[in-house]
């Protein structure tokens, strides 16, 4: 077992001494979220840890002959994210078998993408929509239907999932899945039939999701050489938002060690491009004490190192203890006395050292839960020292969360109301929803709060449209849920975004800031996060994103200096390698200019971008005509 564990990223080769920076970044907006300093506008990176902040004369001394230095065009900087609740490591395994619909604005869009992969794809394999999108963001409002799918693609087996409600299946996809009339619903699922009988193609999760991810599970898979490229892809297409951590939240069909050997072996090769915490997670209902004390006994939370480390078991610890959250349907009941094996588990974790996160979106369930935890804390367990957390939370009450408080644990939040808003407020009202979950009310307690997503299946993996929910209150489709009190500044949202995904990983003193010898990971941002109005913060993205000093993403006018580019997707009629993955666009109204300070900030990274010394080396190196006054060199910075 030992050695399927991580034993560490790239170690730095043996060298003489070197004074100078690898990496110097000027002419930026820092955002450092560092109190002491919050602002400066440039840094200097050595061996991936920044070496000095400031302003240029604070880093001109570290230049040296081999420094490379990057002219940031006075764009945001801004300390790289963490999504602290990413299935990051299943996402990978699969990315480039998906087609994703995060970030299409119509149904007539989404449909095109399957007709155009419908003809791509070899017999014998599925299109499958696995998520990150609702219907609310589509100008038609509303799901595909069978007949839709069975018109754009009449042969080739399509699933479409829409977040854990429901799933959308063509006929093909009915015929491979070998759903017939005889099929009974399994159960907290329900097989929808046709007035003939026969199943129609839709699936529903009444509430568990089972039945949609067991389905999905009859798709084929890819082999281990793909895995590992679709994971490279992946990670990747995080970097490309400026995400430079994610917390894995692991889940069901994730097993360890064997899904986790891509990450691992990535990792040891170095060429993991996003930092990656990652918990354990039961995979057997009635057998998790088993998996759980083999663990226990087997690894250690903290093993490994900055790139991939293990930091705790969940997000599931008993199966009978998790809340679906599928708020088109009323909140299940969960079983009585699932407290029993709940409180073993928790036991052996709490007494081994080991740290947990726990799935819970309602009240209902976190109050039993924290009877648990109180009862251990009677008995000298709680608080252990151990991190521990809740994730989601969506109606957690302030009880609850004085408990939490009195109990040391911190709470891990999703922007899964920007997909389910909706669905929520027309089943519980307006009043419920507009605290949910109640961010603001845990910051005021003194909670450990981080921000994440949930994605890639009941929300999308852009932290950006995760930023503008906590920021403005709003869904994908533009529905207001909250009060402006309930609202975060900009800069709080950001801060959950950076140093609360650090802070539940136990590492707030290397990362989520910038400062001196805190890890190099930031992004350089396409628009300013705290002018751009804020209907365009979903909009934003890196164009270049740094993880310990290497430049892991680099478009726009660092085109061509990010490090070698993964290898070529496989296979190749992959809908990424069509499509990419999330589907920029122009903000809603397309036939509106972009906003007016988006707009001029284009202009003017235009124009700088002309003068600038590295886009003009660049350009020069490839054989390309040099745009902008030829032959400048910054006398300081120049190479
Ligand atoms: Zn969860």
């Amino acid at each position: 077992m030992a050695d399927s564990m991580p034993v560490g990223g790239t170690v730095p080769a043996a060298g003489p001494p070197q004074h100078s920076a690898d990496l110097v970044l000027r002419n930026a907006r820092i955002h450092t979220g560092d109190r002491a300093r919050p602002e400066a506008s440039a840094l200097a990176v050595r061996d991936g840890r920044v070496l000095a902040l400031g302003d240029e004369y604070d880093v001109a001394a570290h230049i040296g002959p081999d420094t490379r230095v990057v002219d940031a065009l006075g764009r945001r900087v801004v300390p790289g994210l963490n999504d602290s609740h990413l299935h990051v490591i299943r996402g990978g395994l699969n990315y480039v078998l998906e087609l994703r619909w995060d970030g299409v604005r119509s149904l007539r869009q989404g449909l095109a993408m399957l007709r155009e992969q419908a003809a791509r794809t070899p017999k014998g394999q599925w299109i499958r929509v696995v998520g990150g999108w609702t219907a609310e963001q589509f100008a038609e409002r509303r799901l595909p239907t069978p007949a839709e799918l069975n018109a754009v693609a009449p042969d080739t087996p399509v699933f479409v999932l829409h977040l854990y409600q429901s799933a959308v299946l063509n006929r093909a996809a009915v015929r491979a899945a070998g759903f017939t009339r005889d099929t009974p619903d399994p159960r907290g699922g329900q097989i929808v039939r046709g007035r003939d009988g026969e199943p129609n193609g839709v699936l529903l999760a009444a509430p568990g999701a089972l039945l949609l991810y067991s389905t999905l599970a009859k798709a084929p898979r890819l082999d281990e050489a793909d895995r590992k490229t679709s994971t490279q892809h992946f990670l990747r297409e995080l970097n490309r938002f400026g995400l430079t951590s994610a917390v894995d939240a692991a889940g069901g069909f994730q097993n360890f060690p064997d899904n986790y050997a891509t990450v691992v072996e990535l990792a040891r090769e170095g060429r993991l491009t996003l930092r990656i915490a990652y918990h354990l997670f039961p995979q057997t209902a009635g057998q998790e004490l088993d998996d759980l004390r083999r663990w226990v006994e087997t690894v250690r939370p903290d093993e490994g190192d900055e790139w991939l480390r293990l930091n705790g078991a969940g997000e599931n610890l008993t199966w009978a203890a998790a809340d679906f959250e599928n708020f088109s349907e009323p909140r299940p009941e969960l079983e009585a006395g699932y407290e029993g094996r709940f409180e073993q588990a928790v036991r052996l974790l709490v007494e081994h050292g080991w740290g947990f996160r726990l799935h819970a979106t309602y009240d209902e369930t976190i109050r039993r839960d924290l009877a648990v935890f109180e009862k251990l804390a009677a008995d000298g367990l709680f608080p252990a020292g151990n991190r521990w957390l809740f994730d989601h939370a969506e109606t957690v009450s302030p009880h609850s969360l004085e408990r939490i408080a009195a109990l040391g644990g911190a709470i891990s939040v999703q922007n899964r109301m920007s997909f389910q808003g909706s669905a929520f407020v027309d089943r519980y009202g307006a009043e419920a929803a507009a605290r949910t979950p109640p961010v603001t009310e845990m910051l005021a307690r003194g909670l450990p709060v981080a921000a994440g997503t949930d994605a890639t299946r009941v929300s999308s993996y852009n932290p950006w449209v995760a930023l503008h929910w906590l920021v403005t209150g709003r869904t994908v489709g533009g529905r207001a849920l909250y009060p402006p009190q309930r609202l975060l500044s900009r800069e709080g949202a950001l801060e959950l975004y950076t140093r609360g995904g650090a802070r539940i990983t136990g590492e707030e003193e290397v990362k989520g800031l910038l400062k001196e010898g805190f890890l190099a990971d930031f992004a350089v941002l396409s628009h300013d996060y705290f002018t751009v109005p804020a209907e365009d913060i979903p909009h934003i993205e890196a164009v270049l994103t740094v993880v310990g000093g290497r430049l892991v993403h680099a478009v726009a006018e660092h085109e061509g200096l990010d490090e070698a580019a993964a290898p070529p997707i496989s296979p190749a009629w992959s809908p990424v390698a069509r499509f990419g993955g999330y589907q920029a666009s122009l903000p809603p109204s397309a036939s509106s200019p972009p906003s007016a300070s988006g707009a001029r900030q284009a202009d003017r990274v235009a124009e700088v971008a002309a003068g600038s010394d590295e886009q003009y080396r660049w350009r020069l190196a490839r054989g390309l005509e040099p745009v902008g006054p030829a032959g400048f060199v910054d006398p300081c910075f120049g190479g």
